[in-house]
C-alpha cells in the first residue's frame, strides 16, 4: 500500500452496500437515487452512443455542456465565467475534489474542514501530503453549524485551502449568507483558496436556497466550485462533474486531470448539457419529491425512537441513536441488517473527533416511499 494511503481501507459506502447485498437488508446507506432521471436526458445518451459519439472528447469537455454550465451558473447564481478556461468536466464530483487538491495543497500544506466531512476529502488531502483541520459542526436550533471562533482558530500560516461543503453531506446543513461570510471573511483576510462542493445545490427544502461562496465579495476569484450532474438529475452511475473557477485554477486543477483520466465520457456530457438546458422543471420536481420523503422519513425514524435532525437540503437524514439506548454508531450499523433489516452509514467515520459523531447514523431517503415505509417498519422493531 502506498504509505500515505496507509489506514485508509474500503470505504464506508462501498462496505455498507455490500452488506446490504449479502444481507438482503435495505439499503439507506449510500446515497443513490432508485428513480430514473428525465427521460429525454437518458434517451439523448442512449442516442450518443448508437450515433457514434463514443471516442475521446476534449480534454476539457465538450463545449455544450461547458456553454451550458456557464449559463447555468450565471442564470441562477448572476455569476460569469468563460466557457473557454473557466470550465472543466471532471469525472463526477469525486474527480473534481481530488483533481483540485493536488493541484492545489502541497505536502506540509494546511486544509481546513468541517467534520464530519465527505470521505475523499481525507483521502486526497493525504495524497497530496497535506494535513487536514478539521472544525466541528454541532447541533443549534435543530441544524448542525460551527463556532466561528473554532474556525478562525483552525486557520494559521500553514493554511493553503478550506473545503467548503453545502448543502452539507452528512448533515443536511445549507450554510446562510451569514455563515458564508465568516468563511468569506476568513479567505479574503489570510489569502485562502476555497474549494466549494456543491453538488446538492438544487436540492435544498423548505424554501431556502443555495449561495454559492462565490457570490461573496472577493471570493469568486478565489473559489473553485464543483457540481456534479448525478444528483441534480439522479445519476449517480454517469459521474459527470465539473469545475467552475478563475482560469489560473482551472488550469492547475486541469493539469492533474490530464494525467487522472484525460477527459469524461463523452456520450453522458452531452446529455447532462441537454439536461441542464431544458430539464430544470424536472429537477425541480424532483426537489419537492424529496422534501416529502425527507419528511417521510423523520416521521418513522422518529416512530421508531431515534431523534431525527430534519435537513435543509441533501438526501440524507441524521439520527441520534441513544434515546434507542444505543451510544456506538459504528456497532449498531454493522448490527443494522441482523437487527432490523435496513443499512444506514455511521456517520463518526467521517470525523477525526470521533467522539462527537459516535452517535450518529446517516439515513437515506432518496427511496421510493414504500422502500422508505418498509425501513421504518423495521426500524420500529429495534426497541
Ligand atoms: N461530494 C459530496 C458531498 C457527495 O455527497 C458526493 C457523492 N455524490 C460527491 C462529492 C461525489 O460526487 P460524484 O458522484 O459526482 O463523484
Ligand atoms: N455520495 C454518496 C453518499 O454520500 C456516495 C458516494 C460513494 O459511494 N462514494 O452516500
Amino acid at each position: 500500500l502506498v504509505s500515505r494511503m496507509q489506514g485508509f481501507g474500503t470505504t464506508i459506502f462501498a462496505e455498507m452496500t455490500a452488506l446490504a447485498v449479502r444481507t438482503g437488508a435495505i439499503n439507506l446507506g449510500q446515497g443513490f437515487p432508485d428513480s430514473p432521471g428525465p427521460q429525454p436526458m437518458l434517451e439523448r445518451a442512449a442516442a450518443a452512443i448508437q450515433g457514434g459519439d463514443n471516442q475521446y472528447p476534449p480534454g476539457p469537455g465538450v463545449p455544450e455542456l461547458r456553454e451550458a454550465v456557464c449559463r447555468q451558473r450565471a442564470q441562477r447564481y448572476g455569476l460569469a465565467y468563460d466557457p473557454d478556461g473557466e470550465i472543466l468536466v471532471t469525472v463526477g464530483a469525486t474527480e473534481a475534489i481530488a483533481a483540485a487538491i493536488l493541484a492545489l495543497a502541497g505536502p506540509g500544506d494546511e486544509v481546513v474542514v468541517f467534520e464530519p466531512y465527505y470521505d475523499s476529502y481525507a483521502a486526497m488531502i493525504a495524497l497530496a501530503g497535506a494535513v487536514r483541520r478539521p472544525v466541528t459542526l454541532r447541533p443549534e436550533g435543530g441544524r448542525f453549524t460551527f463556532d466561528p471562533d473554532e474556525l478562525r482558530a483552525a486557520v494559521g500560516p500553514r493554511t493553503r485551502l478550506i473545503l467548503v461543503n453545502s448543502p452539507h453531506n452528512p448533515m443536511g446543513t445549507v450554510f446562510t449568507r451569514d455563515e458564508l461570510e465568516v468563511i468569506a471573511a476568513l479567505c479574503r483576510e489570510h489569502d485562502l483558496t476555497a474549494v466549494t462542493d456543491e453538488v446538492y445545490e438544487y436540492l435544498t427544502f423548505d424554501g431556502v436556497e443555495h449561495v454559492p461562496l462565490a457570490c461573496l465579495e472577493g471570493m469568486r476569484e478565489r473559489t473553485v466550485a464543483i457540481s456534479s450532474a448525478g444528483k441534480t438529475f439522479s445519476v449517480t452511475g454517469w459521474k459527470i462533474g465539473w469545475v467552475t473557477a478563475p482560469a489560473p485554477y482551472v488550469r492547475a486543477v486541469q493539469t492533474v486531470k490530464q494525467f487522472l483520466t484525460f477527459t469524461a465520457s463523452a456520450p453522458y456530457q452531452r446529455a447532462v448539457a441537454y439536461a441542464l438546458e431544458n430539464e430544470m422543471a424536472w429537477v425541480a420536481e424532483l426537489r419537492k419529491s424529496l422534501e416529502a420523503k425527507r419528511d417521510r422519513l423523520i416521521t418513522g425514524l422518529e416512530a421508531a425512537g431515534f431523534t431525527a435532525f430534519r435537513p435543509q437540503g441533501t438526501y440524507f437524514v441524521q439520527a441520534d441513536i441513544r434515546p434507542l439506548g444505543f451510544a456506538d454508531g459504528m456497532e449498531l450499523a454493522r448490527a443494522l441488517p441482523g437487527r432490523a433489516g435496513v443499512v444506514a452509514i455511521p456517520s463518526q467515520v467521517f470525523y477525526d473527533h470521533t467522539e462527537a459523531g459516535a452517535r450518529f447514523l446517516r439515513f437515506a431517503f432518496c427511496k421510493q416511499d414504500h422502500v422508505i415505509d418498509e425501513a421504518v417498519a423495521r426500524l420500529s422493531r429495534l426497541r
